[in-house]
């Protein structure tokens, strides 16, 4: 170790910071974060400096550095725009064994700042000592992500348990073994949350009876297939669990990024293939959970929008089985996205509507009258199977024939693929061009700004049917672009 990290009581703490400009500034920011009482010296400073003299948080110095400053401080920052005056900085601290920074000059350095994450209380410094700073940073952004933003408080709540916990057990083990079991609990989850008494009552509870700790589930979106859509929540909880129950619609790139030991339950829900019914996936929910264990439901898109997760909710709630739903990124959102398809736009279309093609019993139908009107986007949702009815049930209920549709199967994945014509093909683009699951279909005129907006992927091309007729309906397509050019 050629440094040795020590995290410095700062507070009050005189410093000396030699420079007004902008690196002065940034080291006296963090400086000041830590409740360092600061002493600038400089000729000219900075505004910032001035409003923090005025604020009384620094004490400024209109001047040019003498070793004498350096008189009953603790630490000193080199931090001006010349290497002869930060030299004679070094040479005047380091001869009275004072530790001090010169900034961008690691050989003048008794001391260096870390990239900081800051959760406090819990706080961690990152350095790679000078050696590769930009591999340092991006580890930092890594971590940043990764750390929940509750992790602070967390800390902060427990914090003040310490010494109750220290007096109820005596030994070091029995100790660690309650604050696994705290860290394991709803606790987290409340603090997360913002529930902030409910997690101190449970905590409070939990050290008057120390218990058997019960599970939860956590009920999370993990968006289109892009594993980088997924949000940090989602991940977070991904690493968290000890079981994740998934299905088919949740691509392989993101269950790979579940925890490596969690156990992995699919409950594939392919349209048309065997599934576990819902039945059972709720079934399953409850007894992982009630056997103590922290379940990651993960689900394509969005878990609120026909991802059956309100079902899967209310299954749990008799069992008084603690939740939390974490929104990932719809398909229709996803999808459009990446075709190049805003869903709505003023020119085009005022409202959007997600509908489901599949109902839960048969017979029941969408209000198709409802979708008739121009000017609105339909997104169509597990329409493929039933994707000649909508092309019927539409166009009867007044919808133009000639609307634009864009067929969207595995979006936001490598494999995308986009088929755009018309409503009145709608049914013979599928079976033509062997879509398969999943797919959206989207529907309106804003299918023709693909044309310019497409970004990601192949770029579509209109529709090119088998037949002669349906060559000519291409043609329309693209007339219809050029007339809304
Ligand atoms: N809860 C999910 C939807 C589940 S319903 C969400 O919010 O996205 C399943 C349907 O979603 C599929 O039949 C398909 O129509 C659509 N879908 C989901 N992911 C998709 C993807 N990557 N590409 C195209 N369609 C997708």
């Amino acid at each position: 170790m050629q440094y040795l990290p020590i995290f410095v009581q700062l507070t009050d703490k005189p410093v000396l910071v030699v420079g007004g400009g902008s690196v002065a500034l940034r080291k006296a920011g963090t400086l000041l974060s830590a409740g360092a009482k600061l002493i600038v010296v400089a000729p000219e400073f900075a505004a910032e400096f001035i409003a923090w003299q005025q604020q009384g948080k620094a004490e400024l110095i209109h001047g040019y550095f003498v070793p004498s400053l350096l008189d009953n401080k603790l630490l000193v920052i080199a931090a001006t725009n010349s290497d002869r005056v930060n030299a004679a900085v070094y040479k005047a601290a380091t001869a009275r064994n004072m530790l001090v920074n010169t900034v961008d000059d690691q050989a003048k350095c008794g001391f260096i700042f870390p990239a900081i994450i800051d959760r406090s209380p819990i706080l961690i410094a990152i350095s790679s000592f000078g050696t590769a700073p930009v591999l340092a940073r991006r580890l930092r952004e890594k971590l940043e992500a990764l750390l929940p933003q509750h992790l602070g408080t967390l800390a902060q709540l427990v914090g003040g348990f310490r010494s109750k916990v220290k007096a109820k057990f005596t030994s070091f083990a029995a100790r660690r073994q309650f604050w696994e079991g705290v860290f394991n609990s709803a606790v987290v989850r409340e603090v997360q949350a913002n529930q902030l008494d409910k997690a101190e009552q449970h905590l409070q509870q939990l050290l008057n009876a120390p218990q058997q700790l019960s599970g939860e589930v956590y009920i999370v979106g993990a968006g289109p297939g892009d594993p980088e859509l997924l949000t940090l929540k989602a991940l977070q909880l991904m690493q968290q669990a000890d079981v994740v129950v998934y299905d088919y619609l949740v691509s392989p790139q993101i269950i790979e990024l579940v925890r490596r030991d969690a156990e992995k339950i699919c409950v594939g829900k392919k349209a048309g293939e065997h599934s576990v019914p819902q039945q059972d996936t709720n079934q399953l929910l409850i007894d992982l959970a009630l056997s103590g264990k922290k379940v990651c439901r993960l689900k394509g898109g969005d878990p609120f929008i026909f991802g059956r997760g309100g079902e899967e909710i209310q299954a749990l709630v008799p069992h008084k089985i603690a939740f939390q739903v974490v929104p990932g990124i719809t398909a229709a959102a996803g999808c459009a996205a990446y075709a190049g398809i805003p869903l709505t736009h003023r020119d085009h279309a005022q409202s959007v509507q997600f509908v489901t093609g599949h109902c839960k019993s048969e017979g029941s139908e969408p209000e198709w009258l409802s979708m008739s009107k121009a000017n609105q986007t339909l997104v169509i949702y597990m329409g493929l199977m039933k994707a000649g009815h909508i092309q019927q049930q539409l166009i009867r209920a007044g919808r133009s024939g000639e609307t634009l549709v864009a067929i969207i199967e595995n979006g936001t994945r490598l494999e995308q693929r986009i088929v755009s014509g018309q409503l009145q093909d709608l049914a013979q683009l599928v079976q033509q061009h062997q879509i398969s699951s999943p797919a959206l279909l989207v529907i309106g005129d804003v299918v023709s700004l693909q044309q310019d907006l497409h970004w990601f992927g192949q770029r579509p091309q209109p529709a090119v049917l088998n037949q002669p007729a349906v060559f000519s309906q291409a043609t329309v397509f693209n007339q219809k672009l050029s007339q809304m050019a």
